[in-house]
């Protein structure tokens, strides 16, 4: 039984195919994971990287507590089920099955024939124990492969399309068979397949990659009913998922929507509350999409829905016994292809009869519509919003967003009259706002840079290096003053979605649990550093760039022993590296780190002033209220800072900073793989 948690892995095999591209996820414990997408997107790489098979090229492996990058597969405690079976042909099944066992040693063959007979037994294969493989069907040598795997008592197994070479129906009843072992054995499964409906059976949770990249991970519900993207959204579901070129105009209450030949539907603006408003106006071409059964032809839905009915002609009828399919042309003089956006698919009772050519009547459910971006594919109906565009109007520095009083800070000095706010979801304060501890594991972070300095001093490191520490880079944050009315609450898993009401608009704020489910009102802040503000069409403010990054590099130096010590060199200053960081870099880069260009980002809390350090020039200094930040520039760098207390930072000011090694990130520039 055992976690994981893939940490910004990556893959890049020689000649430079990068074939899984930052992979981050947290496994639980006995989770059935699902790795699905088209042949080539990385699944099999992914997999073989967890056993062992494959090497790491950057980022971390953990399985349990214990980092694995360097562990041999054999001491991973991981079984893998391969889609070739990979039996030894000249042993039986038993001696196939007990061999792993037997390579151990600290087993007794009294123990090993009993973990064999019972794996046997649980997989049905009793019979066909002293049989050789060539004497056993696909099915069977599958089973005998699960079995192997099963014997040795893995803390997880990994499964590469076990399946895949079985046929239709012996490959439905060994995935029941599947899921009836995962939760017999009560371990954690990741299981590869680029079918989605093994996917969709048998993962509690799926990830679906395409290039290397991961697309999205949900359940399997949440995958059909929120497809985060369109690729996603085709990916999964059969029939393809029906797109559509369209436009949206907010009316009212209502959005009208045009699309496929100038067809004309009415859906209740509710239905599109979470779509930013910059998509309403009647211009914007975005992606409509609708699942094939969520296209009704029955007449009491039809009459129930008239305001997204539309006309359709029958041009295919598709009758698979169990459903039947309708391939309707919208445009019946032109191409009505799958590519054409003139195509509707629906899913109607088989029972019904249909004639080609018939013109019908159906309608769009209006809660089952999903919308992307033309062009970035994503989906424009967000489970969680990024982002509010709210109407304010300004006067005496106060500014009334959608009817809702806001003393304004100095950072953003408007002038009175009308602007547009783009207020991120998660620029919010409450008054419940709790500051989670930061929890450091000491041993691997650095929570002090004294022992640090003392060792290199005892080392003879001779580059003047900078402290880096952690105690120094608290921040405390501020509770809401301003009273408003809770409409609802959405909990996605350690982050809540409130729905706040301001005067004349709703407005989407991400909270964290300390917040209650059945919260009436909340005292609300705006963190301003995240607004930013137009006028028109011209951006009169922007909001706080709170990615900062510098050029780096790692430097070595021969100490007064045979050794090495290591530095991180950032923008020119040298800075100590503790022992977590050094062996990232080494896992990471290899040999080659110190030829490579780095980038070093951070936030402008993981940066303050100090007596010495990269050398940075004050352009600026933004006044938030309860926070204040420097905007530096160092070399052709703009970077910001927090200004803390005790510190004196003025425009003009030459300064010195100091970063917190504990937060910074780390990316080798010119293959784009982040280390850190
Ligand atoms: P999947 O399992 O999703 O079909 P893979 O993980 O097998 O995909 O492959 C991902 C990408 O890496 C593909 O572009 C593939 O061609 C490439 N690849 C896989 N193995 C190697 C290898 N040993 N050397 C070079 N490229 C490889």
């Amino acid at each position: 039984m055992a976690s994981l948690k893939l940490k910004h892995i990556y893959k890049v095999y020689e000649g430079g195919v990068k074939a899984v591209n930052d992979f981050n996820m947290d496994i639980e414990d006995k989770e059935f994971i699902v790795f699905v997408g088209p042949s080539g997107c990385g699944k099999s790489t992914t997999l073989r990287m967890i056993a062992g098979l494959e090497e790491i090229t950057a980022g971390e492996l953990m399985i349990g507590d214990e980092v694995v990058n360097d562990v041999e597969p054999k001491d991973r405690n991981i079984a893998m089920v391969f889609q070739n079976y990979a039996l030894y042909p000249h042993m039986t099944v038993r001696e196939n099955m007990a061999f792993a066992l037997r390579m151990r040693k600290d087993i007794s063959e009294e123990e090993i024939q009993q973990r064999v007979q019972e794996a046997a037994e649980r997989l049905e294969i009793v019979q066909f124990l002293d049989r050789k493989p060539r004497a056993l069907s696909g099915g069977q040598r599958q089973r005998v492969s699960l079995g192997r795997a099963i014997v040795r008592s893995p803390k997880v197994f990994l499964l590469d399309e076990p399946l895949s070479n079985l046929d239709a129906k012996l490959r439905a009843q060994m995935r029941t068979e599947i899921s009836k072992l995962h939760k017999q054995l009560q371990t954690t499964f990741i299981y590869v397949t680029h079918d989605q409906v093994e996917a969709m059976t048998m993962g509690t949770r799926i990830v679906v990659m395409k290039l290397g990249v991961v697309q999205q991970i949900d359940t399997p519900t949440n995958l059909y009913d929120y497809p985060g993207n369109k690729f996603v959204a085709s990916f999964i579901g059969t029939p393809q998922m029906n797109f559509f070129d369209a436009t949206l105009k907010q009316t009212g209450d209502n959005v009208e929507v045009v699309f496929a030949n100038d067809r004309h539907i009415n859906v209740p603006a509710e239905s599109f509350v979470k779509t930013d408003r910059k998509y309403m106006n009647g211009d914007i071409v975005v992606t409509l999409g609708i699942r094939s059964e969520d296209v009704h032809v029955e007449p009491e839905f039809v009459e129930a829905h008239a305001s997204t009915a539309i006309e359709c002609q029958i041009g295919i009828i598709e009758a698979l016994g169990s459903e039947q399919l309708l391939y309707c042309e919208l445009d019946p003089e032109g191409d009505n292809s799958a590519e054409s956006g003139m195509r509707l698919v629906l899913k109607v009772d088989p029972r019904e009869h249909y004639e080609l050519g018939q013109t019908i009547k159906v309608a769009l459910d209006p809660n089952r519509i999903h919308l992307f971006d033309k062009d970035t594919e994503m989906t424009i109906i967000p489970r969680v919003p990024k982002s509010n565009i709210l109407k304010a109007k300004v006067t005496g520095g106060k500014a009334l967003i959608e009817g809702t009083e806001f003393k304004l800070p100095e950072a953003l000095p408007l002038t009175d009259g009308e602007y547009v706010f783009d207020v991120p979801s998660d620029a919010f304060f409450f008054d419940t706002y709790e500051e989670e501890a930061e929890k450091f594991d000491e041993e691997k972070y650095q929570t002090s840079y004294a022992p640090l300095e003392d060792k290199f001093k005892s080392q003879g490191f001779k580059t003047p290096v900078m402290p880096l520490a952690h105690e120094d880079f608290k921040v405390e944050l501020p509770k809401g003053d301003t009273k408003v009315a809770v409409e609802a609450v959405e909990n996605f898993g350690k982050t809540k979605l409130l729905r706040l009401k301001f005067k004349t608009a709703s407005v989407f704020a991400v909270a964290n649990q300390t917040i209650a489910d059945n919260v009436k009102e909340v005292n609300l802040a705006i963190d301003w550093k995240k607004v930013s503000v137009r006028q028109g069409e011209e951006a009169v403010c922007e909001a706080l760039n709170l990615f900062n990054d510098l050029p780096g590099l790692m430097v070595k130096e021969k100490t007064t022993k045979k050794t090495f010590n290591f530095g991180l060199e950032v923008a020119g200053q040298v800075f100590y590296t503790n022992d977590y960081i050094q062996e990232k870099l080494f896992n990471a880069a290899g040999r080659k780190v110190f030829a490579t260009e780095l980038e070093v980002d951070f936030t402008p809390y993981g940066v303050k002033f100090a007596p010495e350090g990269v050398k940075a020039t004050v352009n600026k200094v933004v006044d938030y209220g309860y926070e204040k930040f420097a905007v530096c520039q160092v070399g052709d760098k703009e970077i910001n800072v927090l200004i803390r207390t005790g510190d004196v930072v003025s425009a003009g000011m030459d300064v010195c900073l100091s970063l917190d090694i504990n937060k910074l990130g780390l990316v080798e520039a010119e293959r784009g793989i982040r280390i850190i």
